[in-house]
């Protein structure tokens, strides 16, 4: 019964799919892609999906894509149909190429590499590489491509946790941005909102409530707006459509986070587009006379009206977009354009040839994908600007230089001649006094270039200082600065704790941790270890160390004391007991550190991520940098999650800005509220003001997110005009 009304279900997918790709067949068409539908069918027999559909569901959804959403003609609907079968069945690429012909067998080819490619453990800007190379040999593996990264991202609940998000963080970090500069609008928001229900599910609900609670008070807004201009698009004879569009929650939530907007300060949460059936050759004039009637109408802001009309986006984007002052004294932004415009804006390139009568199919498919290849090959500001769009400089990340004996070495840009010395061997690196490039003396910290041979020179009596660390940018070299600093700082520290005990000794005292403990609070030092160099190092002087003068002082007690008498500055390392997070299965227990960047506590989302020191890091999945490493480097994501058993007194730094209208003793009603009604260890506070408002920082120890959450009500019932927000305890590190 089931598989009967299933192969019913395959059935009629695979006529929506002839219906939808209509436009574009030409003669024996047809007969092709059912020869393709059927060798995928047979193919693919009995393997299902992870959702437990037939698998054929897939590449049937793909092809539909590619030819309802982008307008792609036979040959990509072909290879959609193919896409994962020399990939995941006994199928050869010579059978396809005998039964479609080399064309075909050449988009497979690439589509299969890219899968394989993917899978490996190789760093993921080596794939990306391995994919732009592909794409330049026929861009309709990256269309297909597209589609088939669309259709998982739309049935990506089915994943597992860590799958969905290395998916859902790829495709931010590439897929969407490949889309928008391929000029598929409505793919590229739709992946970037699918990627945000995953690694962002908490404020995707959010806001997606926020919209739907406020959509029908939007309705009765844009009908009052388009009231009176519907009136006078009907006089002017040309066939239109008039509506508002909600914008992405994506894009809503950018405009938040750029703008530092709560929800309900957004605006412009919708556009209103026109859309116009004009002649071929009547389109800019009635695109203008559209423009001329809205802006009689509502006042239109100069500074915010945008033609590309006369000049569309390289991506092929036409449209005139104005921004007026609506009913109630609001923006809103107008889209003007045609049909034929909003085809190619919504689904690229491949649309706008439909338009043109003369030529037919695939050659025009042609002409366009060599256009787009133009783009790519060449080697001005556009081949740029399109790999700038993937946040990453694929060709300018690395630069490759010589060994005095002619062997290469790749290190990432911005590295110096000391990272160098680091890279060939940790003693040279230690011992580095300077180096020559191409046979010239610089400084350890010369920026190494593209081609230079570089001959490192060292020096029995040299050691690893500390403002090193201000140039190098490979980990190993910092690693193993860092190390040898510590190293050195213990040496002293030893010299230091001798000294020490043969002062307690003469005083006839005990070297005990209360003593020690009540002068690391005297000296407002954070430990003994420091306590100890300071001494060694003659910081501290020996001379005026009054043993028991200091310690009979009551006013000072152990380091509970110290710690909301900030002054000092000292601030305790964040502890990792290694109980509070579990990673991965649970069989192993693994060391880990939480990533400064986010600063996870209990009760986020966690991830943990393998360094390439073999640290493991506890990022928070919605951390940029976690989604920037995630998307690269997916294969060393690690799963994590808080245990139940994080001790109860157990504290974490969280840091909260809060923005407003200043108003006088507001920094004392938020430390009030702090301190004394939550009874809330605050670490620092700072506030500063301008032209009326102000802004402030705030560090406080809390227990988790719910304890956080709650702070962050109080402080926000402090005033109405008031807006508190997490934000990261550091600025995130540049990667
Ligand atoms: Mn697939």
């Amino acid at each position: 019964m089931k598989e009967r009304s299933e192969n019913q279900e395959v059935v009629n997918r695979y006529r929506q799919l002839l219906r939808v790709s209509k436009w574009s067949r030409k003669k024996g068409d047809g007969a092709q892609i059912r020869k393709a539908f059927e060798l995928a069918l047979s193919a693919h027999e009995g393997m299902r999906r992870k959702s437990g559909e037939p698998y054929i569901f897939h590449p049937l959804a793909v092809a539909r894509i590619a030819a309802e959403e982008i307008g792609l003609g036979t040959t990509s609907i072909i290879c959609a149909l193919l896409h994962d079968v020399v990939e995941d069945t006994d199928t050869t690429l010579d059978e396809i190429s005998e039964m479609f012909g080399q064309k075909v067998a050449d988009i497979i080819d690439g589509l299969t590499k890219i899968a394989g490619v993917f899978e490996t453990n190789s760093p993921q800007a080596e794939n990306y590489r391995k994919m732009l190379l592909t794409l330049a040999n026929d861009v309709r593996v990256i269309l297909i491509k597209l589609c088939d990264r669309l259709h998982n991202m739309r049935t990506l609940e089915h994943m597992s946790d860590k799958g969905q998000l290395k998916i859902a963080s790829e495709t931010s970090f590439l897929y969407a941005p490949l889309a928008h500069r391929l000029g598929l609008y409505a793919i590229k928001t739709e992946l970037e909102d699918l990627s945000l229900k995953f690694v962002e599910p908490v404020i995707y609900q959010e806001i997606k409530q926020k919209l739907n609670a406020t959509k029908e008070q939007r309705n009765r807004y844009i009908r009052s707006f388009i009231k009176p201009i519907k009136i006078e698009l009907d006089n002017l004879g040309v066939p239109f459509e008039i509506k508002g569009r909600s914008k992405s929650i994506y894009s809503i939530l950018s405009k938040m986070r750029k703008k530092n907007l709560p929800f309900e300060d957004v605006y412009d949460l919708f556009a209103i587009r026109i859309t116009l059936d004009s002649k071929p050759d009547e389109e800019k004039m009635d695109c203008w006379n559209v423009y001329s009637i809205v802006t009689s109408i509502f006042k239109p802001n100069p500074d915010r009206m945008r033609d590309w009309i006369s000049i569309p986006k390289s991506n092929g984007y036409e449209s005139l977009h104005a921004t007026v002052m609506g009913p109630k004294g609001q923006w809103v932004e107008v889209q003007i354009r045609t049909r034929r415009m909003d085809e190619v804006a919504e689904k690229g390139y491949a649309a706008h040839w439909k338009y043109k009568e003369s030529s037919e199919g695939n050659s025009n498919l042609d002409e366009w994908v060599s256009r787009i290849r133009e783009v790519l090959d060449n080697q001005d500001t556009n081949a740029v600007d399109f790999i700038d769009e993937f946040k990453m400089n694929l060709f300018a990340e690395e630069v490759f230089v010589f060994t005095p004996n002619g062997d290469l070495r790749k290190l990432p840009k911005g590295a110096t001649a000391l990272d160098f010395a680091f890279e060939i061997h940790t003693e040279i690196g230690a011992k580095c006094l300077g180096a020559k490039i191409n046979g010239k003396l610089v400084p350890l910290s010369y920026e190494l270039r593209n081609g230079d041979q570089v001959e490192i020179l060292i020096s029995g009596k040299q050691k690893p200082s500390k403002d090193w660390l201000d140039f190098v940018v490979t980990s190993k070299a910092k690693t193993k600065i860092k190390q040898s600093l510590k190293d050195e700082k213990r040496a002293v520290a030893s010299l230091g704790k001798e000294a020490l005990e043969r002062k307690f000794r003469n005083a006839s005292l005990d070297y005990n941790q209360e003593n020690i403990n009540k002068l690391v609070a005297h000296f407002k030092v954070p430990d003994e270890l420091e306590l100890t160099y300071l001494i060694g190092k003659d910081k501290i002087d020996r001379e005026k160390l009054k043993l028991k003068v200091i310690l009979k002082d009551d006013s000072i007690s152990g380091r509970s004391g110290t710690r909301s008498s900030s002054g000092t500055g000292f601030d305790p390392n964040r502890k990792k007991s290694a109980d509070e997070i579990i990673l991965g299965d649970d069989t192993v227990e693994l060391e880990y550190s939480f990533a400064p960047c986010c600063n996870p506590i209990p009760g986020d989302k966690v991830v943990g991520f393998i360094t390439v020191g073999g640290e493991i890091k506890v990022h928070r999945t919605n951390c940029k940098n976690a989604v920037n490493l995630m998307s690269k480097y997916g294969y060393r994501i690690i799963k994590a999650q808080w245990s139940n058993e994080v001790p109860v007194l157990e504290q974490f730094e969280a840091a909260v800005s809060i923005t407003g209208v200043d108003s006088l003793g507001l920094v004392g009603k938020v430390t009030d509220i702090v301190s004394k009604e939550l009874k809330v260890n605050m670490k620092s506070i700072s506030f500063e003001s301008l032209d009326g408002t102000f802004v402030g920082r705030l560090i406080l120890e809390v227990s988790d997110t719910d304890h956080l959450d709650q702070l962050m009500k109080e402080l926000k019932s402090i005033d109405q005009h008031i807006d508190v927000t997490r934000v990261p305890l550091k600025e995130p590190e540049k990667l």
